[in-house]
């Protein structure tokens, strides 16, 4: 049980560039895509406290929901076959349970890992809050411990205590943390832990459209209503949408890697990091500032 909580540091790597020093910045990355090859990132320390209370319970199948690329059904099934559980996928799009040639590497990745699946309507689906509807499941699997879609609930929001207990020991002065945003439980843990002072923003940059309706979960997933001033959403820099890659995201993915030998992901860390070099462009960012990059993962084992 140990696993669950002696956690190795990932490291904070200081990026240069001769805009930094013009604008008088330093920045840095947090490289928690380093922490585990496939429970990678977030979604590692979402998981890991629902794993104890999986284990906990006693158990048996992990039951979670994601769409076919999902980096949190890839991460389900790499941690139910680590740590000795079983796992039923409930995948969006029912399309797919007759066409196993559509299946995309994740969901191939997924079941080698031992999940199965169930394919939803795109109607069925949308209730997966639905009390009526997990009940249903349930039944069908009385021994099943039920993560909802991204592994975001309060558990993952404690998991996300190490992280930002992390940040705060390597990098005490930071002023900017940026961090891509899905549902905004990874967020609003990181909020609702890192230490707090006055000088101090974090900034979720949303990679789906139309975002802000995430803010009333965020809120929630803070509580404490003295956080509440140190943080924003950014709903602009989606880039058109969550699957969507235009080609100025994937150029600033590819100029990125190339100059910082870091590889981001088109979904999440890519509209991240690049608000923030369009942040500095707009000089949002005072002088003297300290920022921090979270990279969340994302990228399946790559
Ligand atoms: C899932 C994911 C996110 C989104 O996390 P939320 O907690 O749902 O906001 C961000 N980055 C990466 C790399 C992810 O895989």
């Amino acid at each position: 049980m140990e696993h669950f909580f002696s956690e190795k540091t990932t490291p904070l790597i200081e990026l240069k560039a001769p805009v930094f020093n013009e604008k008088h910045l330093r920045v840095w990355v947090k490289r928690d895509d380093l922490n585990h090859p496939l429970i990678q990132g977030n979604k590692w320390h979402k998981l890991r406290l629902n794993l104890l209370q999986a284990q906990k319970h006693s158990a048996s199948t992990l039951i979670t929901f994601g769409g076919a690329y999902s980096n949190h059904i890839a991460a389900t099934a790499a941690a139910a076959k680590e740590f000795g559980f079983k796992s039923l996928g409930l995948i969006r799009g029912d399309e797919l349970a007759e066409n196993k040639e559509n299946w995309s590497p994740t969901l191939e990745q997924a079941a080698l890992n031992g999940m199965q699946f169930e394919f939803l309507s795109r109607r069925d689906y949308r209730r997966r809050h639905e009390a009526d509807f997990i009940h249903t499941y349930r039944q069908r699997y009385p021994d099943g411990y039920f993560i909802p879609e991204g592994g975001s609930n309060d558990l993952a929001i404690e998991g996300l205590q190490i992280l930002a207990q992390q940040i705060d020991a390597q990098c005490p002065d930071w002023s900017r943390l940026y961090c891509s945003v899905g549902t905004g439980a990874t967020l609003a843990g990181l909020i609702r832990h890192t230490a707090y002072r006055a000088n101090k923003q974090l900034i979720g940059v949303c990679s789906i459209k139309q975002g802000d309706y995430l803010i009333h979960d965020i809120r929630r997933w803070i509580g404490d209503a003295t956080k509440h001033n140190r943080w924003i959403l950014d709903t602009e820099h989606h880039f058109g949408g969550y699957a969507k890659q235009p080609p100025e995201l994937q150029q600033f993915m590819h100029s990125f890697q190339q100059e910082f030998s870091i590889e981001l992901d088109p979904v999440y860390t890519a509209k991240t990091f690049k608000t923030f070099f369009e942040d500095i462009e707009q000089n949002r960012l005072p002088a003297g500032s300290q920022v921090i990059l979270l990279h969340s993962g994302g990228l399946q084992g790559k």
